[in-house]
């Protein structure tokens, strides 16, 4: 019944397509967010490398940290890659020259640097030319590493696009502004996102990521001592058998499962306790234990959990009532560890009566949302339904008239109310299709308004989940490009940030067309109403008329006609798979039954593309089947 729901759903967008065809293709203006920013104009310039006056030496501090002397390597190296010139580098225990470059905490810096270190907090930074010399100082052996990459990319125009693919400009003569100084420092305290092509330390650390660059000499910290969905290893399903009565009792089914757990037994909570210790005792250096439901709806309902359920205003309220429990009760032994836990589907909504703890953080999860329209705005959701047995048991079809109904934002409402009560709330947010990571998704425009969103509700840490099973067969390095550069400031423009990576990343002269297409599926995207989820069929996608197909098909062989270099072909015909596969799934041009055998050949094409392009995943729910099979769409390609 919901496939035929879904293809009237769709042929409803089919003509809707027709009529606004013609406007999508003249005028494609899209707002992807952030303020714009004016740079002052240099006036007087300081000559670092390469001048007729000598250049500068890198000083560190004799006895600094291991992040700082990787801080004053990179400055040493970029420099080097720049110019061709390598600057000596000495430590602050050498005679004092005039042209110094000092790096991180030297006992230079009564003469320049940092005024007030704790207000720039351990990741923020000062760069600074003071006394004819260049202070690059953190506010912690951190913030010293970010200040050498963020001058490196401000300042001598630096990119890192990916671990693989840098942008380092070529000048014989290193010149900065005479009078620059400028503080930055992090707007959340946790920043990480998952997608493939961020699992690099020496990549995160240049992009200020924080969470996985815990190697000492991209300066730590261990954020998580354990892994998320973490109620079942806290208590584990063996005690089933002896100990029914700790776990969750469903009214529907009539008896205990093992869904979640039953957070009001004392037992489990004496369980839960000791076993939460046992983890922090086993990572001395972690700064957050998680305490979180397991990833499905089936919370406890019995006698004991409905009435605290009812005085708390919900389920949500009595997982704080219990995680509240725990941080008080490893408080004194734990003084610098913060206890996490979810506000996630069932607990999502802020509770009453209650409020967490000064050392909880909760963790708001976006999971039901809209992703192409702002949370703030957009209130259509896809709700968990636990009565579906699928595989994704997320599917509920809103209808052709909730698509196009404005709805107050639930998630707007949940995030102010969290905020008014909690002091660490953080955020799980999420920027792909889980079920089908090539299909169109376009959320770019949405990325910008969400963090500033989050920004703007006091939220401490965001992560942003993407597609980290595989390499990606669409925008996925462009989107962690973007995302590494909100997470830091919320504020950026994006379209710059888009521009300039693709030209890096895909080539000067590619660049355009790709933007053309990315601006086309945004725009239709926009045009015709369309609300997009994480789990999502193919056929609830965007419908482009044959014309317009034509004229994407085109946009692709000129970006690949156009590419700089083999490697930014590559890029671009692996991200062209995701337009590939959309006509592979709908059945249409090349890939039309009524282009009979042909069909075959076209699937089977696009098959070992996929396979040889590195892509190991094309959905959260399985490996790609190492056996095909070409009559079916790219949909089925998944093993069971
Ligand atoms: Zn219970
Ligand atoms: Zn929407």
């Amino acid at each position: 019944m919901q496939r035929i729901v879904a293809i009237i759903v769709f042929l409803s967008q089919v003509l809707t397509s027709f009529t606004l065809g013609a406007v999508n293709r003249k005028v494609i203006d899209i707002d992807y967010g952030g303020a714009d920013v004016t740079q002052p104009a240099v006036t007087e310039w300081l000559t670092l490398a390469g001048g007729d006056q000598g250049d500068y030496v890198i000083v560190k501090g004799a006895t600094c940290s291991e992040p700082e002397t990787t801080a004053a390597l990179e400055l040493q190296k970029y420099i080097r890659l720049i110019s061709g010139i390598t600057l000596e580098l000495t430590q602050d225990t050498a005679r004092v020259r005039d042209k110094e470059i000092l790096v991180g905490l030297t006992n230079r810096e009564p003469q320049g640097g940092i005024a007030d270190r704790a207000a720039l907090g351990e990741e923020g930074f000062r760069i600074q030319v003071a006394s004819g010399k260049l202070f690059i100082t953190g506010g912690g052996p951190r913030g010293t590493l970010y200040g050498v990459y963020d001058f490196l990319e401000q300042c001598l125009g630096c990119r890192w696009f990916t671990p693989g693919m840098e942008k380092v400009p070529q000048s014989a003569q290193v010149d900065i502004d005479a009078r620059l100084d400028y503080s930055e420092k992090p707007v959340f305290e946790y920043r990480y996102q998952d997608w493939n092509c961020t699992f690099d330390e020496a990549w995160r650390a240049k992009q200020k990521i924080n969470e996985g660059t815990s190697s000492p000499q991209y300066g730590g910290p261990v954020f998580y001592a354990n892994g998320c969905h973490s109620m079942s290893s806290l208590l584990p399903d063996s005690y089933f058998e002896t100990h029914p009565e700790y776990f969750s009792y469903r009214e529907d089914k009539g008896a205990r499962t093992l869904d979640q757990r039953c957070l009001t037994n004392p037992d489990v909570l004496a369980i839960v306790i000791q076993n939460v210790r046992k983890a922090l005792l086993a990572s001395p250096n972690a700064r957050i234990v998680s305490i979180t439901q397991n990833d499905n709806g089936g919370y406890c309902q019995c006698e004991h959990c409905k009435a605290m359920d009812a005085m708390y205003g919900g389920p949500s309220g009595t997982n704080i009532w219990f995680v509240n429990r725990v941080a008080e009760a490893l408080e004194d032994e734990f003084p610098s560890v913060r206890f996490d836990t979810f506000a996630y589907q069932y607990t999502r909504t802020p509770p009453k009566n209650i409020v967490p703890r000064d050392n909880v953080i909760v963790r708001l999860c976006s999971i039901e949302c809209c992703f192409s329209h702002p949370l703030e705005e957009c209130g259509v959701a896809r709700i968990r339904s636990e009565n579906r047995l699928d595989k994704f048991p997320f599917i509920e079809l809103d209808s052709p008239a909730a698509r196009r109904a404005h709805v107050e934002s639930a998630f707007a409402k949940d995030i102010r109310g969290w905020s008014a009560i909690c002091k660490n709330l953080y955020v799980w947010d999420y920027t792909t299709n889980f079920m089908m990571y090539l299909n169109i998704f376009a959320n770019l425009q949405v990325l910008q308004p969400n963090m500033q969103f989050f920004a703007e509700n006091n939220v401490k840490g965001v992560f942003e989940e993407g597609n980290a099973a595989s390499v990606s067969g669409e925008f996925g390095e462009l989107r962690a490009y973007v995302i590494a550069k909100l997470l830091w400031d919320p504020t950026a423009r994006v379209e710059p940030l888009i521009d300039e990576f693709l030209a890096g990343y895909y080539g000067e002269a590619a660049a355009p067309f790709i933007k053309e297409y990315i601006d086309t599926i945004t725009s239709k995207t926009l045009k015709t109403s369309q609300h997009i989820y994480i789990f999502q069929w193919e056929y609830e996608g965007l419908y482009f008329t044959p014309g317009e197909r034509k004229h994407i098909d085109a946009l692709w062989d000129k970006a690949e006609a156009n590419a700089g270099s083999a490697q930014q072909l590559a890029n671009i015909r692996r991200s062209r798979l995701s337009w590939r596969t959309y006509k592979a799934n709908l059945l249409v041009d090349e890939f039309s039954p009524l282009n009979l055998a042909g069909r075959l050949k076209e699937n089977e094409k696009l098959y070992n593309d996929i396979v040889g392009s590195g892509i190991t995943y094309m959905t959260l729910g399985g490996p790609i089947s190492t056996e095909p099979n070409f009559w079916m769409r790219p949909v089925e390609w998944m093993s069971d």
